[in-house]
């Protein structure tokens, strides 16, 4: 069989352990994952209810343009549903770009580190990767403008920023806008933007209308605490989501996804809840971690980088064991840190009691 070279010489994907699997090694009764930014609160129980109902319907296909689902995201966002595609998480809408504007010898500006998938979306389509360092922990938005060139297909954006949790001001925003050539797709990565207060919110969709280069995305993975359903979104103008519709599966979003976010999109007050506890859990890491003399990066979303220094990947190692699924920072390309969820009152508790126990076995 000829498989492509580029797939041949990628390393092994090796699947994390599951929950099940960790609790058996290390002969633990509960395990915490806090590696993966989900929102521990979950779903409204009215959208949990809409998808004990949707079960009866399972063995019909999906709506094939997720009819409901847009006309709904259309009113909550008040742009026309020409505007809105969905996709299997915001991960497919990103390779649906790529492969929608990507091809050999192009390339794509992205901070490094940010969220991998653009990279991996990008080299599949044979392209090239400009990777521009973080500055204080946040994208360096100027350098990373200033990168693009003519062979340039998209410039990537987050905020708030993965991994660090740190975002984009309005004039930072202001600035890439007026800066980029029309011939470069400018993405927006909003995976967390409903974790920040609207005094801090860049409002890119306000800019949609008047940049035809603009793609946001957005997820119900994160806040809306649906990950495991995969449904995500894109808001572009319509040349834009008209070819990412020629490309897109015909089923991509399935059943479910498409009710429960509906369900997540009437139950708005929950979100809004769970903003407010995700901050207020936030504080008591802070708190609790000055106290301690440890540094963290302030974060947006509803995780933190916690600064761990060099003993990074035995701290992560030991929470393991301990039951708490945290992120080394190894592997997100900020070592000497460790990446956690902020997860419930309780957990949270009894994680920063363990983890300020093992951290100071170390320092
Ligand atoms: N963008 C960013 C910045 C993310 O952190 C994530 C999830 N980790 C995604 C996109 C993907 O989200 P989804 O579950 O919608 O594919």
């Amino acid at each position: 069989m000829r498989i492509k070279k580029w797939i041949m010489d990628l390393p092994e994907y090796i699947p994390g352990s599951t929950l099940e699997e960790i609790k058996k090694t290390y002969g633990l009764e509960h395990v915490y994952k806090l590696a993966s930014n989900e929102n521990l609160w979950g779903p409204a129980p009215e959208v949990k209810q809409a998808l004990n109902e949707a079960i009866e319907n399972v063995c019909y296909y999906p709506d094939a343009n997720g009819t409901n689902l847009r006309n709904k995201l259309s009113e909550t966002l008040g742009v026309s549903p020409d505007h809105i595609i969905i996709g299997n998480g915001t991960d497919q809408i990103i390779e649906m770009v790529c492969d929608c504007l990507i091809g050999e010898g192009d390339n794509i500006v992205i901070a490094d580190p940010t969220f991998l998938i653009y990279e991996k979306a990008t080299l599949k389509c044979g392209g090239t990767v400009k990777k521009i360092p973080l500055k204080d922990y946040r994208q360096d938005i100027e350098n990373m403008v200033k990168q693009v060139d003519q062979n340039t297909s998209i410039i990537f954006f987050t905020t708030p920023h993965n991994p660090t949790g740190t975002n984009i001001t309005k004039k930072e925003f202001e600035y890439i806008l007026s800066n980029i050539d029309k011939h470069v797709l400018v993405v927006i990565d909003e995976a967390y933007c409903e974790y920040v207060d609207q005094k801090d919110s860049i409002f890119a969709l306000d800019r949609i209308r008047d940049f035809p280069n603009l793609l946001i995305l957005r997820t119900f993975s994160k806040i809306y605490g649906l990950a495991g359903l995969r449904t995500g979104y894109g808001i572009a103008a319509p040349v834009i989501i008209n070819a990412l519709n020629k490309i897109r599966l015909p089923f991509n979003v399935n059943a479910l996804g498409q009710i429960g976010a509906c369900a997540a999109l009437d139950h708005a007050r929950h979100i809004q809840q769970v903003r407010e506890k995700v901050s207020c859990e936030k504080e008591k890491f802070y708190t609790a971690l000055k106290k301690h003399g440890i540094a963290c990066i302030p974060s947006f979303a509803n995780f933190l980088l916690i600064n761990t220094g060099k003993h990074s990947p035995q701290i992560a190692e030991d929470l393991l064991k301990a039951g708490f699924i945290v992120r080394p920072g190894r592997n997100l390309g900020m070592d000497g840190f460790i990446r956690i969820t902020i997860s419930l009152p309780a957990v949270n508790d009894k994680f920063l009691e363990k983890f300020l126990q093992i951290y100071k076995t170390y320092y």
